[in-house]
């Protein structure tokens, strides 16, 4: 047993943004700019993923470092102040936590049974539960510290 096989393999599940097939895609090889099994394309692990209401579920429970969801709209102010800082946050996280963008326009009944009632309200997900919460526009460091909260 070296020590590597007593850590948990660093996954996420996410859907190809191209051909739309759901990958595991290995984060231990983020830098390595891991392709989709099916098409070869590429997923981009240094920004914000999009993923759908019916993704979100199986994207939380299945990808074993930390997920940040930014559920958002195209029309909201304050959702743009935050789209820069989230790319940010994903840059400096490459395959130790999966930004995603979740569009609560296309997908209210997942707003509505989450209590979101204003956005942009980001979730942190620790083993697909939820582990913090922010809502409005905060701060990168407000970001930061909900990743290190317990
Ligand atoms: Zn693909």
């Amino acid at each position: 047993m070296t020590d590597e096989s007593t850590m948990t393999p660093r996954k996420a599940t996410l859907r190809c943004a191209f051909c739309l097939k759901l990958n595991r895609v290995d984060l231990d090889r983020a830098a390595d700019r891991p392709v989709c099994g099916d098409c070869a394309r590429p997923f981009l692990l240094d920004r914000p993923v999009k993923i759908s209401g019916e993704d979100l579920d199986r994207v939380v429970r299945e990808t074993t470092v930390p997920v940040l969801v930014d559920f958002y709209a195209d029309w909201c102010g304050p959702c743009k102040i935050m789209a820069p800082v989230l790319d940010e946050l994903a840059a400096d996280h490459v395959g130790e936590l999966l930004v995603a963008k979740l569009d609560t326009d296309a997908y209210p009944q997942v707003s509505a049974s989450l209590g979101i009632r204003g956005i942009p309200t980001l979730i942190l997900y620790r083993g697909g539960v939820e582990a913090a919460r922010e809502t409005g526009a905060v701060p990168r460091s407000a970001l930061d510290q909900m990743l290190v909260a317990p």
